[in-house]
């Protein structure tokens, strides 16, 4: 296992004050040998088979933690259960989730990283992790349902947005 990842758990669990337990190191090693996406049920499979004994409720609460400290990102997947998979250094992800149908879009990028990057760096924060999710309508929805949608959302948001950028810049 690259010891990187390792370090950057480790550094997440003593500002938590928490230990590198034995269980935890063992299903963050067990995800690196996976090196694919997975879930929560994936995981305790893959490990039950290596006769790696460990609960559902422990790797999902060691996946939380791994997903603050940036080791692993959720992948966006349009299923019901959540799945995973391991984040490249310094890499962050944006989700936009549909509120309608439920279809999620990740956005994943130099814009991302640069957005994260300016924002820690004007709040002066350094970040372990980014999750960043919008939620809304997605186009699909907006024109398969043209009045409803329309009439009840889109349209006070297209105003909002219309006044905001006709709003007067602040005299200074
Ligand atoms: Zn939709």
């Amino acid at each position: 296992m690259p010891d990187q990842k390792l370090e950057q758990f480790k550094t997440l669990l003593k500002l938590r004050g928490l230990s590198m337990t034995s269980e935890r190191q063992q299903i963050l090693r067990a995800i690196v040998a996976l090196g694919a996406r997975f879930s929560v049920d994936d995981l305790y499979f893959a490990m039950h088979e290596c006769g790696m004994k460990t609960s559902k409720a422990t790797i999902y609460r060691t996946i939380q933690l791994l997903l603050e400290s940036g080791i692993v990102n959720e992948s966006a997947l349009s299923g019901r259960q959540a799945s995973y998979e391991l984040a490249e250094p310094g890499e962050h992800r944006l989700h936009m989730v549909c509120q309608h149908c439920g279809k999620t879009s990740e956005v994943r990028g130099a814009d991302v990283d640069r957005f994260v990057a300016q924002i820690s760096e004007s709040h002066e924060f350094l970040p372990l992790a980014a999750q960043i999710k919008f939620s809304g309508i997605c186009v699909d929805c907006v024109e398969a349902n043209p009045i409803s949608l329309r009439r009840e959302t889109c349209v006070p948001f297209l105003k909002y947005y219309q006044s905001r950028q006709t709003k007067p810049a602040d005299a200074s």
